[in-house]
């Protein structure tokens, strides 16, 4: 629809460059160029504001970088496996985006989260350690959302700590951008093995924080809906930006920004008017690639409903 509205604006104003062309010798309204350049200066700028946007408008709809991490044990893939049957499960349709193979992509209340579980990892501990906690340190700094998961069948120990703190505030070495996190005590079936010293310590971190069972469906549903809602308070960037996000779309965009700028060259320093009417043409072709294929009718139907051409 943004789209379209731009591509409406244009063959409008192509309409009147056409009109000048091909119907010189009739009584046509005086050309205004300084209107025109405003016109074609917004349309630039709204698709400027497009090609912006797509960064942002890609990563929501391939899905959020969604990190489990925790503990060995603490439930990080059967929570995984627990969210995987509860939303809908999305494959790529799009060539290049090939994935981790311990990473899955589902819908949750409309948003995509790319899962992935640090779990393996764990296996790789004895060889590389270094090397292994390194990678998956990095893999949680730069995922959008940290789901750190603890037992709560079990007192938290030094890495359960260690980890909170990494991704509090003023923790971690990488500054910059830190993911949302949401703490989640899991295996609430079992007798709770949290101190009260402890349950304060999660409750007045600022962090989102619940509870689950991954053994238990019910107990799984708030976790599918607490990550939509972080995904949410993460801004309209990382949430519901309405924009481009394929490839072809910003190619196709970017081009015809160019024609567009070549165009308002143009107007500016007084070029003839079938100049301006092919690099507009051409402009208005790039987005009809993307909306609707532009036909020389449309453009006739407008010149005729428009002017008083022939009567
Ligand atoms: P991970 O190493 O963190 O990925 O943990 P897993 O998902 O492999 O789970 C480790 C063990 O804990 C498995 O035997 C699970 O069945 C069990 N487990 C996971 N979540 C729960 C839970 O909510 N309640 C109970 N009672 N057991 C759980």
């Amino acid at each position: 629809q943004r789209l379209g509205l731009i591509r409406g604006s244009l063959v409008a104003e192509l309409a009147e460059v056409e009109a000048n062309v091909d119907f010189s010798d009739e009584e046509l309204p005086e050309e205004n160029s300084s209107l025109r350049l405003e016109r074609l200066e917004t349309a630039t700028t709204d698709l400027q504001a497009l090609l912006d946007g797509f960064a942002a408008s890609r990563r929501s709809r391939e899905g959020l970088r969604t990190v489990f991490c925790g503990r060995p044990n603490v439930g990080k893939s059967s929570l995984i496996n627990a969210l995987l049957g509860q939303g809908r499960m999305i494959v790529s349709d799009e060539p290049g985006t090939t994935r981790d193979a311990v990473e899955e992509t589902v819908d949750l209340g409309g948003q995509a989260f790319v899962l992935t579980d640090t779990a393996g990892v764990r296996e790789t501990l004895s060889k590389a350690e270094g090397l292994a906690v390194a990678a998956a340190r990095q893999r949680v700094l730069e995922a959008d959302i940290a789901v750190v998961v603890v037992d709560g069948s079990l007192p938290l120990d030094g890495q359960d700590r260690q980890l909170l703190a990494a991704l509090g505030p003023g923790g971690g070495s990488i500054g910059a951008a830190k993911p949302a996190v949401l703490v989640v005590v899991n295996k609430i079936d079992l007798p709770d093995g949290l101190s009260g010293d402890e349950h304060n310590y999660l409750n007045l971190l600022d962090f989102s924080l619940i509870s689950t069972s991954a053994l238990d469906a019910g107990g799984c549903h708030n976790l599918a809906q607490a990550l939509p809602l972080l995904a949410r308070e993460r801004g309209p960037e990382e949430g519901q930006q309405i924009g481009i996000s394929r490839l072809r779309h910003r190619e196709a965009i970017a081009r015809a920004c160019d024609r567009l700028r070549a165009t308002i060259s143009l107007v500016t320093h007084g070029g003839g008017a079938e100049l301006v009417a092919i690099e507009l043409r051409a402009s208005v072709d790039e987005l009809a690639s993307i909306t609707e294929p532009l036909d020389n009718e449309e453009v006739l139907d407008r010149i005729f409903g428009e002017f008083c051409i022939g009567k």
